[in-house]
């Protein structure tokens, strides 16, 4: 990897590096922007097996000239997505609805140690920082077109933008809000048990479909379970959703002294899908060590991804759940305008606010429209959806309801804020 130049008259500082930091690193440098990642973590790393990458994110992986390495790394010899179904999992397991994908409807699952591994073969190591939490960020006294970050351990670096990829519990958003970090995240009432079953052993175990084809979703009251291959098909990420009841988000609280991450007995996941289908059975009695995730989002939605010179993407902004399986996705759209819109020919060092002014303006209702999406499409799976709870109340409901996700113009957006750039 030939170190990183830079020809822009500012300079950037992401904090966090997990996909969405990484990506808009890459990204900037890419633009010709000085850019350094500051990371909590001793190393980049990703926690949860695997992670689904819809076609706009595959577009953005492609247009940041990662694919081909994301593409090796994950295994998949098959772009394109043959499946893409949803059944009842309860004992009939009758096919309720198949997604018929186009063409080009690129996608794939990937281990995410894999993905990371992979966009790290274009980024600039002597760029990361390591054991740097973030605590604090305010303009420079001497002169406001300077940020000053400050971290734990006390020391303090500058730069003139500063994006917050920190995740869900993002300290740079509640540096933008005022508010603490917990009063923008809202727990779901749904806990996800997640793990990686070997294809081998589920056949074994009686699942007849073909789980190696694609995506499936088994569906059911108050619970669903979303499966897809990973490695090549020879392993199955599988993700198992508990719904404690109807409430709307952001009424149940997370009971409390309960971890977001645990790892959870197999009889607990087991006790919860009784009397589910002898298929949805046979694949969790193969998910042999679960680890159970409380399912937060940032709720309610942000009224701003930016404050001056600094600007959020990811979940630090945006946190989603994971029912359409777009978080990553919409976050690889925010890397991507975002240094789009700062490695702008008009974009420089005395106008930066009014370029994130631009970003939210673009970004802000197209992320914050798939999260409403994405709510809606889990009380579908869990058989709250509008039309009822048969063939054809579920193919209602779920007609198109990857298309707003997954054939987004992004390029139209990143046009739309380059005119707007250049009339400042
Ligand atoms: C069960 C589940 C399944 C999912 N499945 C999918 C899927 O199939 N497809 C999809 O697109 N999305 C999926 N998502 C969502 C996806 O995982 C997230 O949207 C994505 O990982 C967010 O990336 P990020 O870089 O914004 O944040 P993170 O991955 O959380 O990275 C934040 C980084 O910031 C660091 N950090 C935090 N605070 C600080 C600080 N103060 N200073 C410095 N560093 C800091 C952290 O250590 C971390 O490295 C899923 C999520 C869940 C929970």
């Amino acid at each position: 990897m030939t170190p990183w130049r830079a020809t822009k008259d500012f300079t950037v500082a992401v904090v966090g590096g997990g996909v969405c930091g990484l990506a808009c690193a890459i990204a900037l440098a890419k633009e010709g922007v000085h850019v350094d990642v500051y990371e909590t973590t001793t190393k980049f790393k990703e926690i949860g097996a695997g992670i689904g990458l819809g076609p706009n994110a595959v577009r953005v992986l492609r247009e940041l000239g990662v694919w081909e390495d994301v593409h090796a790394a994950s295994g998949e010899a098959d772009l394109n997505m043959r499946v893409f179904r949803y059944i009842s999992g309860l004992s009939d397991h009758e096919i309720f609805y198949d997604n018929i994908l186009a063409s080009e409807d690129h996608g794939l699952g990937i281990a995410r140690f894999s993905l990371i591994d992979a966009l790290l073969k274009h980024f600039d190591i002597s760029r990361a920082h390591f054991n740097k939490r973030c605590i604090n960020v305010s303009p420079s006294a001497a002169n406001p077109s300077v940020q000053i970050l400050t971290f734990t351990d006390g020391t303090t670096r500058e730069a003139n933008v500063v994006i917050g990829a920190d995740g869900i519990k993002s300290t740079i958003r509640s540096i933008i809000t005022g508010r603490s970090v917990d009063a923008d995240v809202a727990w779901s009432n749904t806990a996800a048990y997640r793990g990686l079953v070997q294809l081998r052993e589920a056949k074994a175990a009686g699942v007849k479909v073909d789980l190696a084809a694609g995506f499936w979703c088994f569906m059911g009251p108050e619970k669903h379970i979303v499966t897809f291959p990973i490695q090549g098909g020879n392993t199955i990420n599988v993700v198992a959703f508990v719904t404690n009841g109807p409430e709307p988000i952001g009424l149940a609280k997370l009971p409390h002294g309960e971890p977001w991450v645990k790892t959870t007995p197999q009889s607990e996941l087991l006790e919860a899908y009784d009397g589910w289908g002898h298929q949805v059975k046979g694949l969790l009695k193969c998910l042999h060590k679960p680890s159970k995730w409380s399912i937060c989002a940032v709720h309610p939605h942000l009224p701003s991804y930016v404050k001056g010179n600094v600007a959020l993407i990811g979940d630090a902004a945006h946190a989603m759940l994971t029912h359409l399986g777009g978080g990553a996705g919409q976050g690889l759209e925010d890397a991507l305008l975002l240094a789009r819109l700062l490695g702008a020919p008009g974009t420089n060092v005395g106008n930066l606010e009014r370029v994130l002014r631009i970003y939210d303006g673009l970004r802000r209702p197209r992320s914050q429209n798939i999260w409403d999406r994405s709510l809606r499409a889990g009380q579908v799976y869990e058989a709250l959806g509008e039309h009822g709870f048969n063939t054809d109340g579920v193919r209602k409901d779920l007609a198109g309801i990857f298309i707003p996700v997954w054939h987004h113009k992004l390029q139209d957006d990143i046009q739309e804020g380059y005119k707007q750039i250049r009339a400042l």
